[in-house]
């Protein structure tokens, strides 16, 4: 796989070199060419993960010879740290953990710790979560909610143990996940979340038993359309179920309503049960695309900003830090980027407009979390 990276002072029409001494930093919001102001942060701690999930790390791509990045080229902990506190200054209100499977990053907690003393400029603290496939969660889930994290989104595709092991082709149980959530659940990690990807002809056979499973336990059941990211996943328009199905199977079995957003960035559509047992969300990324509304940045295990998930150039700011960029020449190129910002990916799949990214060239799921 080739990741394409502009290093930040010379990519696109940025100027040429940073005077990084010379710029003030921004505050408050900056808004991108369509208007999208920058509000979440994705931040990809390890591009490793323990899983090899059928739609995401095939086993055949990502096996002992794939090169994931060297220990030296991750950023530090507190590298991400003063990142995410100059992404924060430029209005971001919302970071969340992810990876490859950010559970298995050292001293995860002692980032989390830093991220939770932020402060949003409105003065208020971070929605600060993150996305997990669980299996370590039962042994984690205290020091995390002590370390300061509020909620958690755990990935969870079938009930079915044995298809559940040929998701994740590595032998992890249904068990070991239901434990963590169970984990998470007890130490007041809420609200919780759990996403299911759904590929239609593998595991669409499961989404009445996950949904009558967390029905009335709290817990928000997610469904998400099988996306074309990455290169490695053999993705076709045939594996995807739209979501409109997914509620259609659902509503032959409980009756749902629909429910409002919580925001216009929100990506998921929300349904309660109609006796009041919980919610479901559906996130439509194929069918229903909410580029319109996308505040989210990436940044990669490497340092990397990219501004769309299907993006295949993203901007170095790892070698602004380890450079001798001020905060204020950082803070300054990230709004810089942020401004020339005009990716809809999904809003163009498949029209004429569609940017002409070689399929080889998009960066993996893994790699930028999702
Ligand atoms: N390892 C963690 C996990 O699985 O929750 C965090 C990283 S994972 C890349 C983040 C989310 O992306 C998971 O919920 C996963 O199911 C989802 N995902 C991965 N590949 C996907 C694809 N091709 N289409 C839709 N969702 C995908
Ligand atoms: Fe790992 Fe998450 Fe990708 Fe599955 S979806 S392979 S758990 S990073
Ligand atoms: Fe945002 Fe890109 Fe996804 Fe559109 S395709 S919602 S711009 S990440």
């Amino acid at each position: 796989m080739s990741r394409r990276i502009i290093p930040v002072a010379d990519a696109r029409s940025l100027p040429p070199r940073l005077a990084a001494d010379a710029v003030r930093a921004p505050t408050g919001e900056v808004f991108d060419a369509l208007a999208r102001p920058l509000r979440d942060l994705r931040i990809s701690v390890t591009d490793r993960c323990n899983f090899r999930c059928v739609y995401c790390m095939p086993r055949a791509v990502f096996d002992k010879d794939y090169p994931f990045l060297p220990h030296s080229a991750l950023l530090s902990l507190e590298e991400i740290e003063r990142l995410a506190r100059l992404f924060v200054a430029q209005g971001v209100t919302k970071i969340r953990l992810t990876g490859g499977e950010p559970l298995l990053r050292k001293n995860l907690e002692f980032l989390i710790e830093r991220l939770a003393a932020l402060r949003t400029v409105d003065g208020t603290p971070l929605d600060l979560t993150l996305t997990t496939n669980g299996s370590l969660l039962a042994r984690k889930a205290r020091a995390l909610r002590d370390a300061g994290l509020t909620r958690v989104t755990v990935s969870l595709d079938a009930l079915d143990d044995t298809l559940f092991r040929r998701m994740n082709d590595a032998d992890f149980s249904v068990a070991d996940v239901l434990g963590g959530i169970e984990a998470a659940q007890a130490v007041g990690l809420a609200p919780i979340k759990v996403n299911m990807v759904v590929k239609h002809g593998t595991n669409d056979s499961e989404i009445v038993p996950l949904a009558r499973h967390f029905r009335g336990t709290g817990v928000t059941l997610r469904f998400i359309e099988y996306m074309d990211v990455g290169a490695t996943n053999g993705w076709n328009m045939a594996e995807v179920l739209p979501s409109a199905d997914v509620v259609a199977r659902i509503a032959e079995h409980f009756a749902l309503v629909p429910l409002d957003a919580h925001s216009a960035a929100e990506t998921a559509q929300r349904w309660g049960y109609a006796d009041g047992a919980g919610e479901i969300g559906t996130i439509s990324s194929v069918t229903r695309a909410f580029c319109g509304d996308c505040t989210r940045a990436r940044l990669s295990t490497e340092g990397k900003l990219y501004l769309c998930l299907f993006a295949s150039m993203g901007y170095d700011l790892r070698a602004l830090l380890r450079g001798d960029a001020t905060d204020a020449g950082i803070a300054s190129a990230i709004a810089q980027v942020w401004q020339q910002r005009g990716d809809r990916y999904s809003q163009l799949r498949g029209s004429a407009d569609a940017p002409a990214a070689s399929e080889e060239r998009r960066i993996e799921m893994s790699y930028i979390g999702g």
